[in-house]
């Protein structure tokens, strides 16, 4: 694919479900990603799978809730690859709930990571882009950034937030700066597991989770988003099991 091998790509959430298939997908290319997330061993295990398989990946312990962590992901991506070229924010959780079951913890987390790991993530990216003019932040949202449901009100608000940013940010930056926002259906990853009410996860699987696209579906949506020549902008895609009929 044109465009992507030796861009040094940044994956937040790297550490399973789609964004682990973006780095895997984007490595297999001939990017040279930098994965981040929480759980290391996780990342140590991907990043010496996509060495072992001729790719290049280096990883750090990430928490897209605090800033400056976020900013030394990003100085790390560029001491070890001399700069980066495309800024996924992928790390995302759905803890899913009726408002009334007043899980305000989740409610902030949601806020926590779901916003404010995207807006640390452009912090940290856009100067490095800015200096270069030049660049790609790819925004992973999810259908929820445009359908709001029942249990969904407080995760569906960050993505619709996310998605705001994505089009703010689109209109702020240069003309050489693209703002790519993805936005999955129901997909196979370990995202169901940050539902803490039991009933309501076997619910959410039982309804919304069948027919899953497997992440790499969504890693191929991304990378044709990079492989466009710069002065091509995919700016939203949206992409769902063909059998997902209902939201
Ligand atoms: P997973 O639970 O498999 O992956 C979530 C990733 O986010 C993990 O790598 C996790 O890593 C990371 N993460 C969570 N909190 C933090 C944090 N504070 N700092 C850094 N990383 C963090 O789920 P998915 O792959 O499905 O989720 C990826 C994105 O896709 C999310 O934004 C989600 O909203 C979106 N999405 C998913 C859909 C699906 O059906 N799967 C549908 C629509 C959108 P760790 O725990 O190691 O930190």
């Amino acid at each position: 694919m044109e465009n992507i091998k030796g861009k040094v790509v940044a994956v937040t959430g790297a550490s399973s479900g789609i964004g682990e298939a973006i780095a895997r997908h984007l490595a297999s290319l001939g990017a040279k990603v930098a994965l981040g997330a929480r759980r290391i061993d996780h990342l140590e295990n991907i990043a010496e799978a996509i060495k072992t398989t001729g790719g290049e990946a280096i990883y750090k312990m990430l928490d897209v809730t605090d800033p400056n962590n976020v900013a030394d992901f990003a100085a790390f991506a560029v001491t070890q690859f001399g700069t980066i070229d495309v800024w996924v924010n992928n790390a995302g959780l759905m803890p899913l709930s009726m408002i009334n079951s007043y899980k305000i913890d989740e409610w902030h987390r949601m806020v926590d990571v779901n916003i404010k790991g995207v807006l640390h993530g452009i912090a940290a990216a856009l100067p490095v882009f800015e200096a270069k003019d030049n660049g790609q932040f790819v925004n992973i949202t999810s259908v929820g950034d445009r359908w709001v449901g029942p249990t969904s009100t407080v995760y569906s608000a960050t993505k619709f937030a996310v998605r705001a940013i994505s089009d703010g940010l689109r209109q702020e930056v240069s003309r050489n700066i693209r703002v790519t926002l993805v936005a999955p259906g129901a997909t196979e990853s370990e995202l169901p597991n940050t539902i803490s009410d039991p009933e309501l996860k076997k619910l959410a699987i039982e309804q919304f989770r069948t027919n899953l696209l497997p992440a790499e579906a969504i890693a191929k949506a991304v990378a044709f988003a990079i492989a466009q020549p710069n002065d091509v902008d995919v700016n939203e895609m949206v992409v769902r099991p063909t059998a997902q009929k209902n939201l």
